[in-house]
C-alpha cells in the first residue's frame, strides 16, 4: 500500500506525464563525446554544451588526477573556512587573466554563481530588469533577492529602454529614510541564449545602461570559449566587456569541466567574497573539479583552443538551413529545431534516437509551452561523416509539419 505522501505525488506526477512533460534520467557509460553509449547503443551525441571537446580532453583529466593527488578528494569546507585550496586559487587567478579583468570568483556552479552574485548586489529597495529569456538560475536569483523586477521582451532594446525608464523614475523619487544607500538597478542578459543560439545586442544595451545609470551583468554561459579574439566570450567579440560590470560564465560547458565564475574588478570580488551566500555558506568544490577547470581555461587561450574554436566554426555552416526553418543568423553552435507540440518534439526525439542520433526534446518549463523543441548542439570533434549522418537523419523527419 501506498502511503498518503507517495500516493499524491505519484497523482503530480501523473499530471506531468499526462502533458507530456514527464522527465527521466537516461543512464550515460561513457564520456562526453561525439559517440555515448546509452542503454548498451553507441549513439552520435548532438546534446552536449562541450562545444570544443574538452570534457575528455587528456590535459583535463591529467590535471584533475593530480589534484586528486596532491590535494585529496574533497575541500573540506567552504572556502572562507579551510577549503580555499591551492586549485581554486589558482582557477581564480587563471579565471581573471583569461578574461582581462582585474580579478574572478569561481563558485560550484553557475547556478550558486548567477544566485550568489545577484544577492549579494541587490535587495528588495532595487530594481532587476531581466530579458524574458535568461536562465532559470537568474529567474530564481530574481525572486529571492525580492528586488523589484521587469522582465523586457528578448533581445527588445526599446522594451529595455521603457523598462529602465520605470526603473530610473523611482530611484530618483522620494526615499523613504530607512534606506542607508541609493537604490540600485540592475539589468541581467545572456549573451548567447542557451535555448535559440541568438546573440543579445550588448553594444546597444551597454550604451542604454550607461545612459540610464544602470549596472549591467551578462551570463556568457554559451560564449566563454567560443567568441572574440581571446576567446573570452561575445561581450570580448563586441568590444564591451570593459564596460560590463559583472561578467558571469560557467566552466562546465565549452571549458569542459564543472562550475560557474564572476569576473570584474577587484572590488566586486571582494565584495561577493563577503556578500554571495552560494559562496560562503557552502563547501568548496572538489580540487580535481578547480584544476579541470584551470586546465580547461589554459587550453581555451592556446593555440589548441583556437583551432578547436575555428573547427567548431567551420562544422556549424554545414548544417543546412532547411532543416531549421527558423534557424538563426547568429552565429551559433546551439540548433534550435522548433517543433511546438510536447509530444511531437518527443515523438521526434525518439524516431532519432532510432536512427542512432541523440538530440534531446527540450520542453517547458525549460522553454515557453508550445514551444517545445530538439536542441542540436554541434562541438568542434564532430566529423564531416559524424555531420553527414545527422543530415541523413534528420532528412528523414518531416519537421515542417
Ligand atoms: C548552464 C547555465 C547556467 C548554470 O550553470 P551550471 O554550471 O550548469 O550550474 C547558467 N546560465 C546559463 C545561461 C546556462 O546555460
Amino acid at each position: 500500500m501506498m502511503n498518503e505522501f507517495d500516493h499524491e505525488l505519484t497523482q503530480r506526477l501523473d499530471g506531468i506525464r499526462q502533458q507530456g512533460l514527464l522527465r527521466e534520467l537516461r543512464r550515460v557509460d561513457s564520456p562526453q563525446s561525439p559517440r555515448i553509449e546509452i542503454g548498451n547503443r553507441t549513439l552520435l551525441n548532438f546534446s552536449s554544451n562541450d562545444y570544443l571537446g574538452l570534457a575528455n580532453e587528456p590535459t583535463l583529466k591529467e590535471a584533475a588526477i593530480r589534484a586528486v593527488e596532491r590535494y585529496g578528494a574533497g575541500a573540506g569546507g567552504s572556502r572562507l573556512i579551510c577549503g580555499s585550496l591551492a586549485p581554486h586559487q589558482e582557477l581564480d587567478e587563471t579565471l581573471a587573466a583569461f578574461k582581462g579583468t582585474e580579478a574572478a570568483i569561481s563558485f560550484s556552479t553557475g547556478y550558486a554563481a548567477a544566485m550568489g552574485a545577484i544577492g549579494a548586489l541587490l535587495g528588495k529597495d532595487d530594481f532587476l530588469i531581466l530579458d524574458k529569456l535568461v536562465h532559470a538560475c537568474i529567474v530564481d536569483a530574481a525572486r529571492l533577492c525580492g528586488a523589484k523586477l521587469r522582465v523586457f521582451g528578448h533581445n527588445d532594446l526599446n522594451d529595455l529602454e521603457a523598462k529602465l525608464k520605470w526603473a530610473a523614475e523611482r530611484v530618483q523619487g522620494p526615499k523613504s529614510g530607512v534606506q542607508s544607500r541609493k537604490a540600485r538597478t540592475l539589468v541581467v542578459t545572456e549573451s548567447v541564449f542557451s535555448m535559440d543560439g541568438d546573440h543579445a545586442p550588448l553594444r546597444e544595451m551597454v550604451e542604454l545602461k550607461e545612459q540610464y545609470g544602470a549596472w549591467l551583468m551578462v551570463d556568457e554561459a554559451h560564449a566563454t570559449g567560443l567568441y572574440g579574439a581571446h576567446r573570452r566570450g561575445l561581450a570580448e567579440e563586441l568590444g564591451v566587456s570593459h564596460r560590463i560590470e559583472v561578467q558571469m560564465g560557467t566552466l562546465g560547458k565549452a571549458l569542459g569541466a564543472s562550475g560557474g565564475y564572476i569576473c570584474g574588478s577587484r572590488a566586486l570580488i571582494n565584495y561577493l567574497i563577503n556578500r554571495a551566500r552560494t559562496f560562503i555558506f557552502s563547501t568548496a568544490p572538489v580540487p580535481a573539479a578547480a584544476a579541470a577547470a584551470t586546465a580547461g581555461v589554459r587550453f581555451v587561450e592556446s593555440s589548441a583552443g583556437e583551432e578547436r574554436r575555428n573547427k567548431l566554426w567551420r562544422n556549424v555552416p554545414t548544417l543546412p538551413s532547411t532543416i531549421s526553418a527558423q534557424l538563426s543568423t547568429s552565429r551559433s553552435a546551439i540548433i534550435p529545431i522548433l517543433i511546438g507540440e510536447e509530444d511531437k518534439a518527443v515523438e521526434a526525439a525518439t524516431a532519432l534516437r532510432e536512427q542512432g542520433i541523440f538530440i534531446p526534446a527540450i520542453r517547458y518549463p525549460t522553454v515557453a509551452r508550445g514551444q517545445a523543441r530538439l536542441r542540436l548542439t554541434l562541438s568542434a570533434t564532430h566529423t564531416d561523416a559524424d555531420l553527414s549522418q545527422l543530415i541523413t537523419a534528420l532528412k528523414a523527419l518531416d519537421f515542417r509539419l
